[in-house]
This record gives C-alpha cells, structure tokens and sequence, in this order.
C-alpha cells in the first residue's frame, strides 16, 4: 500500500515537500536528547536517575523517528503500524518523567506499588495500542492516519502529559518548601526544565493533531514547536549537571559537554533550509553559548575555590595537629606547675595555721594580721590551684568517678553545717531546707558531689554582701529527679551573664567589685563533673542586684 501523490522519499527521510521547520525541528532536538542522555548515562550508568533520563531521551528519540517517518514516508503500512506509537512513547515519556522526578527528590527509587501505578497507568496504551480504539484506518490520499484516530486514546495518554505535568510540579513545590540552600535551586532549575518540556510536547501534538484531525489546519506542523520544549529541558538538565554536578558528572565531562552542544547548535547553520531556521539557530545557539560561557566560567572559579579550601583544610589540620600537641603540653604544663606549688603551698598554709593556733607558742600583737592574711592567701591559692588542676584533669580526660548510692540531702545539709560559719562571718544567715517524697539517694561520686554543692554555696557567700542564703533539697518522684536549689540576695546577674558564667575563666563584671579572689573555673568545673555524672547545673537570676538561684539536678536512685 504505497501513496502514489506523494515522491519516494530519498534515503529513507530526504524529500522536498515538507513543512520548513520538520528536520530543523527533528534532527538537532533528537540528537541533543541522545547526547545529554547517553552522557549522563555513561557517566554514572549504576544510577536510576540517569538510566531514567536516557529512557526518557531514547522514547524522545522514538517519537521523533515515527513522526519522522509519517511526515515523509509514503509505505502505508509502515505509518499505520507505527501511527498508534505516537501515543505509546508520549505515554511512557509521561510516566518515565514522574519517576524520574520521585528519583531525582527522594534520591532513592519508588517503591512497588508507585511502580504498580505506572504500570496501571501504561496498561490502556498499550493494550489498544495497535486496535481500532487508538488508529481504525488510513486515508490513503493525504497519507495518513488523521480522522481515524481514537479521540478517547487520545485524550487518555495527552491527559498522562497533563497529569505528570499537575503530580510533578505539586511534587517539586512540596519538596522545595522543606529544602535547603542550593537543592532549592536544584528544584527550580529541575522544576522549569521537565514542565516546559512536558507542557510543550504535550500541548502542541495534541492540538496541532487534534485540530488536523478536524480539518481546522491543513497539517500538523503546529506539533513541530512543542519538539523544542525537549531542548530547553536538556539546557536545564546541563546547567544541573554543570554546576551542581547533578547525575554525578565531573566537571571537566561536563563543561565538555556544553562545549558540544554550543557546537552542536551552531552546526546547523550549515543545514538550516530558510530564514525562519536560521532565526530559531541563532536564537538557540546565542542562549546556549551565553549560559555556556557563564557555567564554563563558573566551574572555573570553582575549581579554584575548591583548591584553596583543599589548601586551608590541609594547613588547618596541620595547625589543629600542632594546636593539640600545645594543649596537651599545656595540659600536662599546668598539671605539673599546680602539683609542685600544692605541696610547699599546704606547708605555709599549714604552718601559718599552726602559728596562729598558739602552737608554737604566744604571738607577738603584730605579727598576727599579717599571719591570718597569709593563711588567707594560701587558703585561697590553694582552691585555685585545685580549679585549674581539675580543668587540666577534665580536659585530658583523666577525671576518676567513683560512684557510690549515698544521700544527698544528708550530705547538702552537713555541707550546710560546715559553711555556716563562714556566712555568719560575712553577716549572712544560711538557711537549709528540705522537701522530699524520696529518701534523696542519688548514685554518683561522693567527693565530687560534695565540691560542687560546697562550691555553688561558696559562691553564693562570695557574691552576696547582706541578707541570706538558702538551700533547699526538693525532688520530683515522677520524673525521678532531685534538686538543690542554691538561693542568695547577692549582686545577681543579668542575661549576658547568666549565657557564660559557665564557660570557662569568665567572670562577670561585677564580681571584680565584690570578691576579687576567682579564677573563672569553679562553675566550669561543677558543670562538667555534674554532667559527667548525668545531672545538670542551671543558674537563674532576675538581673543585677537581683540575687541568683543555682540549680543543681541529679537523677534518683529510687
Ligand atoms: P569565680 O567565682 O572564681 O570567679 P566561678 O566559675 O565560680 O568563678 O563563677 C563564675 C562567675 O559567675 C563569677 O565570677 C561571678 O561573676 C558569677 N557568679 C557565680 N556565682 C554567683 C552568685 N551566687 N551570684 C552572682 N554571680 C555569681
């Protein structure tokens, strides 16, 4: 069954009678698709994503082919067995597209019943494909199937197009409001690329064809528009690949890449039958080459960004090699230099005591000031020395718990006893309370939990110069918790510093002006070791002058 109007086609495709636009149209769209789809392909062929946009640029291909081949061939049987893949490819396209999308966001494949789905979707194509419900004859005079096309076939796989087109984008618009910085612009590019494409092929064959079907055009060349749609997808899909290094290509493939494509378009000056082609070869060639320029010149500074920062992370882990060297110098410096000071430290302090105690006999009227403030100094020199030791253990590591089930209120409230002394002395009243459900037992090291109260109790007599300090014991038996509240009427603290009075060495500015004595560590030190034994310490205060309220929490061991 041959269309005796019409001229043998030469080689295959080749003859004179056609729409101006058909192999300017065809030929440059197709090889694009198969150049940026077998590209991504070879370069990563393991990934789903990129196996998926070679299946995509191949059912393109087909298309192309058979419209190809309806446009210029004049075997009957040949376009009436390839009419009805028309629909088949633009189908799968369709389907493939919004697999593609879920592989591209989720970077992971579907799962079965999505995958149950697509099928579901394909099945009416490809059953009817070759029956009467999608091509019933052959119009033997024009050459072609126009009229005797199924309209609901039709509807059914253009309505695939439009349907991949709603799910992708409310996919893309979904993902884009929960992404970040440069996958949102991924999204975008993605996003613009796939629609334009989708809506173009899909919009202009179906009108274009349905329109020829009711004799409103005399051919379809219409459709010949909606081919590009596939070019400006795959100049996003290179973008993506050049600069976000989508698809897994390297740069230097990938500027190669644009390279080919700019030369690609740009070839077709050569072939480019009229005017109206060599217009749309400009336009396209002056497009591409721009963004190609811009995307070369951005992979460049790129690479050389990535070199410097190659560069400086190798000279900061030198640096941070060298640096952990210091500290751990440091670290055993300080340990050391406050050993060999405790020692002939706790000699003087001892002997000033003694001294003072009468045991070396009665003391001179004189010599007795100056005595107490050298045990005071010691006295004080000493608890330093004790912080920056801890400080050296905790950072090194070296910090030994012993843990023990003891009670803690029965220990807060001896600690109480021990220190009201001191308060009084600074005409303080310290008050000790306690409300508990449980018996307070708490599982930690003894030791260490009784430096930490003493010391939060210390400091609350160090920044309080009238009024009271209490301690409560509560616990919370629900949560299975257990607090000491540490409560002054001292200088307080505003939020500045209430956000790094436990970082070490800091010390608020008007502490200087109550107790100069401090080195900044004691609050550091009870953080860690509290936190080393699962508790937390917490400080609250209303603001300066305000008083403070420390917190210190440790779990119950019911
Ligand atoms: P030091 O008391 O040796 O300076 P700390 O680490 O114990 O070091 O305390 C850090 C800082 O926290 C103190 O310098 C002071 O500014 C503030 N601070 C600690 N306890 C109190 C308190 N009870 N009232 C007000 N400020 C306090």
């Amino acid at each position: 069954m041959e269309c005796y109007l019409f001229d043998e086609p030469t080689y295959f495709f080749f003859t004179s009678d056609l729409p101006q636009l058909l192999y300017y149209s065809h030929v440059p769209t197709t090889i694009i698709a198969l150049l940026v789809g077998l590209f991504v392909f070879f370069n990563a062929r393991h990934l789903l994503l990129n196996r998926l946009l070679l299946l995509i640029s191949l059912c393109f291909s087909g298309w192309t082919l058979i419209s190809l081949i309806a446009w210029t061939n004049i075997h009957g049987d040949l376009i009436l067995f390839t009419w009805p893949l028309f629909g088949v490819f633009q189908a799968l396209i369709s389907v493939f597209s919004i697999y593609f999308i879920y592989v591209f966001l989720n970077k992971r494949d579907v799962g079965f019943t999505l995958k149950l789905l697509f099928l579901a979707l394909l099945t009416p194509v490809l059953i009817f494909a070759h029956t009467d419900v999608s091509v019933s004859g052959f119009n033997l005079a024009a050459c072609d199937s126009f009229g005797y096309e199924g309209l609901a076939y039709k509807i059914y796989y253009t309505g695939l197009g439009f349907l991949a087109m709603g799910w992708i984008g409310a996919l893309l618009i979904a993902k884009y409001r929960k992404a970040e910085g440069s996958f949102r612009k991924q999204i975008v590019l993605m996003g613009i690329g796939i629609e334009s494409f989708l809506f173009s092929f899909s919009f202009f064959t179906f009108i274009a064809t349905y329109l020829t079907g009711l004799g409103i055009f005399p051919d379809s060349s219409l459709e010949l528009y909606g081919l590009f749609g596939m070019t400006i997808f795959m100049i996003f899909m290179s973008i993506l690949i050049v600069q976000f290094r989508a698809f897994n290509a390297g740069i230097t493939t990938s500027s190669a890449l644009i390279v080919a494509l700019v030369i690609l378009i740009g070839s077709q000056f050569t072939f480019a039958p009229n005017n109206t082609s060599k217009m749309l070869t400009a336009i396209t060639l002056i497009v591409t080459g721009v963004t190609g320029i811009l995307l070369i010149r951005s992979v460049k500074k790129e690479i050389a960004q990535r070199k410097e920062i190659e560069r400086l992370a190798q000279h900061l882990e030198q640096a941070n090699t060298r640096l952990k060297a210091l500290d751990k110098q440091k670290s055993e410096f300080v340990s050391i230099a406050s050993h060999q000071l405790r020692s002939p430290l706790t000699a003087v302090r001892g002997y000033a005591s003694l001294l003072l105690d009468g045991d070396y006999g009665p003391l001179p009227q004189n010599a007795i000031e100056p005595l107490q403030r050298i045990e005071k100094s010691s006295r004080l020199m000493t608890y330093a020395i004790e912080d920056y030791l801890n400080v050296s253990r905790i950072e090194s590591g070296n910090m030994k718990y012993n843990y023990s089930d003891f009670n803690l209120k029965d220990e807060v409230e001896h600690i109480c006893d021990d220190l009201r002394q001191d308060a009084i002395k600074n005409g303080l009243s310290l008050i000790f309370r306690s409300d508990l459900m449980s018996r307070g037992i708490i599982h930690a090291d003894l030791g260490k939990t009784v430096q930490i109260v003493q010391n939060l109790i210390h400091n609350s007599i160090k920044y309080t110069k009238e009024g009271s300090i209490k301690v409560l014991v509560r616990d919370d038996v629900v949560r299975k918790k257990i607090h000491v509240d540490i409560i002054d009427t001292g200088i307080g603290m505003n939020k500045e510093t209430l956000l790094t009075i436990f970082q070490k060495f800091e010390r608020a500015d008007n502490a200087n002006s109550v107790n100069v004595h401090g080195t900044g560590l004691g609050l550091y030190v009870a953080k860690m070791m509290t936190e080393a034994m699962g508790g937390e310490v917490k400080a609250a205060s209303d603001g300066d002058g305000k008083g403070s309220c420390f917190t210190i929490t440790f779990p119950l061991a019911l």
